[in-house]
């Protein structure tokens, strides 16, 4: 007897190219089942490429992609367990709600009763709190609505994994946090893998069980989303993934790293051979006060961008040159909203900062 497979999706060293352009280059790559992940990365690493090897949109050139355990190189889009939420929905304009969100159920052969495709029309619209519109035409819904239809009719023939391809990018920021939640909550209550491509970081972060870094063609890291913010496979994730102070310095034979402005600071990493490094300092991660103390840098305030509840702040460091730093504000502090111009000091937990081979 073989056991249930736990990888939805596998890339056994993946390779895809178009011509002479590597979209994809050697990748490996597990998707638990019911996992969130999302492919994050900057235009052209290869993103939507994976997602559409998955969806049989694409074949690789060299490497196997398995679906619920099976290779599906091969397997034409229609006859996968899969479905996809493009960008643009993709959906008809002229037709109701129900007929897009039918239109898959009735091409299927052989033939479903109609009262079995009405009855999971109503379902999907369902999932989509979308029940009062079946009649309304796409053309008179809102952006945020259009994406609910588009979801409910790659939900209706009820895949094991649903692939969404940037589905919010056309939404204002607002309805976008509103529909980051909503796509979450319908995961965790249908239990199916999605696969989501973003461009956007906090959108990633956010949403997903585990997000998947590319760059280039290649994975960076994949892990949970506290992970790669808090643990960077690399510097290429460190800066891609929320904000990063980068800072020169050497990798002394002790383990210290000395700083360009003769400051040592203690390394965490013991694999690393001596020489040049960057040190990768999160903006948050680092203090400013008015008052000068010891274990700190002294700086002058450059500029200042108000945040609301926060401030980020340009911090000009002699010997070092110019730190990111983001304080929440405390209105009853006196290091409350620092001005630009003032003389600060700023520190950080030595363990906080990430080094990497320069
Ligand atoms: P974006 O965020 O801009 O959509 P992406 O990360 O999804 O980018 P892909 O669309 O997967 O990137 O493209 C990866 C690389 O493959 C790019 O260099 C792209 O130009 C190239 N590419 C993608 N599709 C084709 C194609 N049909 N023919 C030729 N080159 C292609």
């Amino acid at each position: 007897m073989t056991s249930a497979p736990t990888n939805d999706i596998e890339f056994r060293s993946v390779t895809k190219r178009y011509g002479a352009v590597t979209a994809v280059s050697d990748i490996n790559l597990a998707v638990p089942k019911g996992a969130f992940v999302a492919l994050l990365g900057p235009s052209g690493c290869g993103k939507t490429t994976c997602l559409r090897m998955i969806g049989g949109f694409e074949q690789p050139s060299e490497g196997e992609v398995l679906i619920a355990g099976n290779v599906a190189n091969g397997v034409p889009a229609y006859r996968r367990p899969v479905n996809m939420v493009f960008q643009q929905y993709a959906l008809f304009p002229h037709f109701d709600v129900t007929q897009n969100v039918a239109y898959g159920l009735k091409q299927l052969r052989p033939k479903l009763p109609a009262a079995e495709i009405s009855r999971r029309v109503g379902e999907a619209l369902e999932m989509v709190r979308l029940s009062g519109f079946a009649k309304r035409r796409i053309h008179e819904m809102s952006g945020g609505q259009q994406q609910r239809v588009a979801l409910a009719r790659a939900l209706v023939n009820k895949p094991s994994v649903l692939l969404l391809d940037e589905p919010l990018a056309a939404l204002d920021k607002k309805l976008r946090s509103a529909m980051q939640i909503e796509l979450q909550t319908l995961q965790r209550d249908l239990g199916i893998t999605f696969v989501l491509v973003t461009h956007d970081q906090e959108e990633a972060l956010s949403m997903s069980d585990l997000v998947c870094v590319m760059s280039a063609g290649s994975i960076r890291q994949l892990a949970t989303p506290q992970e790669v913010y808090d643990r960077p496979a690399d510097l290429f994730v460190a800066d891609f993934v929320g904000k990063t102070n980068r800072l020169d310095g050497v990798l002394e034979a002790g383990g210290a790293v000395r700083l360009r402005n003769g400051s040592a600071l203690a390394s965490s990493r013991s694999d690393l051979a001596p020489g040049a490094v960057t040190v990768a300092l999160r903006p948050e991660a680092i203090r400013l006060s008015r008052r000068s103390d010891a274990a700190a840098f002294e700086g002058i305030v450059t500029h200042r961008i108000f945040l609301g509840s926060a401030a980020e702040y340009s911090v000009s460091i002699e010997g070092l040159g110019d730190l990111l730093v983001t304080a929440e504000r405390h209105s009853q502090s006196e290091n409350d909203l620092v001005a630009p111009g003032e003389r600060v000091a700023i520190s950080f937990d030595p363990g906080t900062a990430h080094i990497f081979p320069a």
